[in-house]
This record gives C-alpha cells, sequence and structure tokens, in this order.
C-alpha cells in the first residue's frame, strides 16, 4: 500500500490531537490525563527539534560558505537577504494596519467585555510576565542588539538556544577564515562540518518519522489549556482580522514564487506543509528551523550555499506573521481602549513592528513582548498597558500558532527568491531517513 504522504500524516495527527483535547475536557480527569500522559510526548518532540538546531546551523552554514568559489558572493546573498526580509516585513506590517483602519474589529467591544476580559487577565501572570519581559527588553541601548549578536565564548553561544544569531556569527568567521587559508588547509575541516551536516539532515528524517504522534499530543495540550469559549467568541472579529491578513501574506508570498522564481506556488506550499504545519503545532519558527531547512533544501532545491545563511537569520530576524499581528493588535487596542492614534502613530507602528520583528525571539508568545514595545512608542498610557494585553491575551495561543506559519513560510520564500537572483535554484533532491539503511542492516 503507498503510504500516505507526511503533510496528511501529521494533518491528521493534528486533527485527531483537537478531537481528543475536546473529549478530554469533557471527563474530569480529562485535562490532567492529558497535560500529564499526553503533553510531555509533544515537549519531547520540541525539544529533540531544539536539540539539533544548533549543530545544524553551524554546520550547513560553514558547509554553504565554504562551498563558495567566490568570497564576494557571500556579501551579494547577504546583501539582498536582508533588503528582501524588510520589503516583506513593511509589505506585511501594511497589510495589517489597512485590514485593521478598514474593518475596526475594536470599536465593537462593549465595556462589559473589556471589563471581563480585564479581570480575567490583567493580573495573570502570562500578562505581567510578558510586561516585565518587555521593560527589561526596553531598559537597553540602541546598540545593544549588535552587541548581543557578538558572542565572547564560542562555547557558551552554542550551549543557548536564543544565543542563534551569536552561533551565526561564529559560524560566519570561521568558514570565511577557512575560505582564507587554502582549499588544502581547510580540507580537514571542512569533511568534518560536511560530514555533520549530513547526519544532522539524517537526524531530521528521523525525528520527523514520529512528527505525526506529536502534534497529537502538542494539540491536544493546548485544546485542554486554552481559554474560556466565550471570551473567545468576542474577540473573533479581532481574530479573524489577523488571520485574514496572515492569509493575504500567503496569497502575497504565492504571487512572488510565481512571477519571480516561476515556480508553481502551491508546489511551493504543499512541499513547504510539513513544516507549516510544525509551525502551528509547536508556535515556534526556532524549534521548526531544522525541518524548514530540509525542507527548502531537498524539497525545493534551494542551493545551501543561500539557505544555510537566509534560513536560520530568518527564523531569529524576519517574522511577517508576528509584525503584521503587531500593527493589529496595536491598533485594535487603541480602537477598543478609545486612545486616539493619529496617521504619524501608525508610521511609528511601520517603523517600530519592523524592529520588533527582528528583536523578537522566534518562540511562543514572543510577539506579545514586543507588542508592548510597539504600544509604548506610540505614546500608549503605560498604566493602560496590562489592560491592552488583557484584552487580546485569550486569543494569543492560537494567533500565534498562525501567525509562526507565516513566520516560517516568509523565510522559505526569501530563500527561493535569493537563490533565484543568484543562480542558485536548482532541482529537489530528495533523501529519505532509510536510503543507505541496506547497508548497515544486518541478514
Ligand atoms: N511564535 C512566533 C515564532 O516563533 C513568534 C511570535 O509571534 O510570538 O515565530
Amino acid at each position: 500500500m503507498r503510504k500516505l504522504e507526511l503533510h496528511w500524516q501529521i494533518l491528521i495527527g493534528m486533527l485527531l490531537g483537537i478531537l481528543f483535547g475536546f473529549a478530554m475536557t469533557q471527563v474530569t480527569w480529562g485535562i490532567d490525563f492529558v497535560s500529564d500522559w499526553i503533553q510531555p510526548l509533544g515537549t519531547i518532540f520540541v525539544k529533540l527539534l531544539k536539540l539539533i538546531a544548533i549543530p545544524l546551523i553551524l554546520a550547513s552554514l560553514v558547509k554553504g560558505i565554504s562551498d563558495l568559489k567566490d568570497i564576494s558572493k557571500f556579501k551579494n546573498i547577504g546583501l539582498r537577504t536582508i533588503g528582501t526580509y524588510i520589503v516583506t516585513t513593511v509589505v506585511a506590517i501594511t497589510i495589517g494596519l489597512l485590514l485593521v483602519n478598514v474593518i475596526k474589529p475594536g470599536n465593537g467591544i462593549s465595556e462589559e467585555t473589556v471589563t471581563k476580559l480585564t479581570d480575567t487577565y490583567a493580573g495573570d501572570v502570562g500578562v505581567t510576565s510578558k510586561l516585565e519581559e518587555a521593560s527589561r527588553q526596553k531598559e537597553s541601548g540602541p546598540l545593544q542588539f549588535l552587541i548581543d549578536m557578538v558572542p565572547d565564548n564560542a562555547f557558551s553561544a552554542m550551549s543557548d538556544n536564543a544565543l542563534m544569531l551569536q552561533v551565526i556569527f561564529f559560524a560566519i568567521i570561521l568558514a570565511i577564515s577557512m575560505l582564507l587559508i587554502g582549499e588544502k588547509s581547510a580540507k580537514p575541516l571542512k569533511d568534518f562540518f560536511d560530514s555533520l551536516n549530513d547526519v544532522v539532515l539524517k537526524m531530521v528524517d528521523l525525528i520527523m518519522l514520529t512528527a505525526p504522534y506529536a502534534v497529537f499530543a502538542l494539540l491536544a495540550g493546548v485544546v485542554v489549556s486554552s481559554s474560556d469559549p466565550d471570551l473567545l467568541l468576542a474577540l473573533l472579529k479581532y481574530a479573524g482580522v489577523v488571520v485574514l491578513g496572515l492569509f493575504l501574506m500567503i496569497v502575497f508570498y504565492s504571487v512572488v514564487v510565481t512571477a519571480y522564481t516561476k515556480k508553481n506556488p502551491f508546489w511551493f506550499l504543499k512541499e513547504m506543509s510539513p513544516a507549516q504545519l510544525l509551525a502551528f503545532s509547536t508556535s515556534s519558527s526556532a524549534a521548526t528551523l531544522p525541518v524548514t531547512m530540509e525542507r527548502v533544501e531537498e524539497h525545493i532545491g534551494v542551493d545551501k550555499e543561500v539557505s544555510s545563511f537566509v534560513l536560520p537569520v530568518g527564523a531569529t530576524i524576519n517574522m511577517d506573521g508576528t509584525s503584521l499581528y503587531q500593527g493589529v493588535a496595536a491598533v485594535f487596542i487603541s480602537q477598543a481602549l478609545g486612545f486616539d492614534l493619529t496617521f504619524s502613530g501608525q508610521l511609528t507602528i511601520i517603523l517600530t513592528a519592523l524592529l520588533a520583528s527582528i528583536g523578537s525571539a522566534a518562540v511562543p508568545g514572543a510577539g506579545m513582548v514586543m507588542l508592548v514595545i510597539v504600544l509604548e512608542s506610540i505614546g500608549f498610557p503605560s498604566d493602560k498597558l496590562a489592560i491592552g494585553l488583557a484584552l487580546i491575551f485569550a486569543v494569543d495561543r492560537p494567533l500565534d500558532m498562525c501567525r509562526t506559519i507565516v513566520n516560517v513560510t516568509g523565510d522559505a520564500m526569501v530563500s527561493m527568491v535569493v537563490a533565484k537572483s543568484v543562480g542558485k535554484l536548482g532541482d529537489p533532491h530528495v533523501e529519505d531517513w532509510d536510503d543507505h539503511l541496506d547497508q548497515v542492516k544486518g541478514s
């Protein structure tokens, strides 16, 4: 029998997980059962993906750059990547702002709903921890992000997933120095990283074998810990605007893929779908990164020279879905609480949401921390920040899941565009986990 394609397997796992989660909320012991016995399986899966993220970035970036025959190509790829990321993010924020200003989801929110949401969430640790985190980030100087990018200890950088940019920095100077010492002297190190890269990609294949079961566990966990359905309903219009904006971003990516790379956008979305479904299930572009890299290189045909740089950098600094959401949320909160937002305030949102998307960590809920900074930049009263966040907190997790899909798809699209522009978009070459199994299997 032909095996079901991976994205179908994952989708079925997700649907069953949602149904199972709902069923468990109906029995008294259900919620504890899911959090004690089911959710840990999802957590293990996410940990496994994170486990290989740093070795994968290091190996693939060193391999990608040290394969370059001409070092100036790297500068070319770097500039195009950053430029395209800025353009897609500005497009995302603009779409978000247009929608929220036209549909005005905040105007219909009743006083009663505001009070109910405030009472439920303003003192919630979820909200207060986001505010604390934001004030910590705000205290740093304007060039702090550059300082943070440079490691003072390569090994401690590699020991913390939050320091991905430091690992990228280290990998880039390591690889450039390898090019500069000449092919012969660099060969042992290059062989080592080439082989490490193949091994880690094989690990991605192995971990993905468990993906359909893991998403079952992850989604069952999300369902049992989700908020009161009445509150979700009150925020339906706001959530609808965010989701519509995210959908339009996917349409925008599809148009760019068709127009610029001349590839079929449905093919692109289908090949990327396992990464998108994982982005949805894990709410983390960093955890999804190994799968995004595998899909883009093996299934889309982007050369490693491009993907090894574009994707890890994108996972950390390019978040189109997050910045679109920040634009919509900032205006929605202002509308609902009657805070007057001027046109120049809206332009400020474009700028700060762009910077916020660079500063947001690629982990669940990070977008909301930076939203505080966006709100403050438009002069939103600081004593009302907790109320503002409380308004949108109930739907934040489902929206986080959706915006992470866009974050990951945007990175993949940009890697295709940059690859095409430097002649590095080739044919797919898919590797399966068991390609060499025969050689190591006893008779
Ligand atoms: N969860 C998002 C990501 O990992 C970030 C956010 O929007 O909160 O891409």
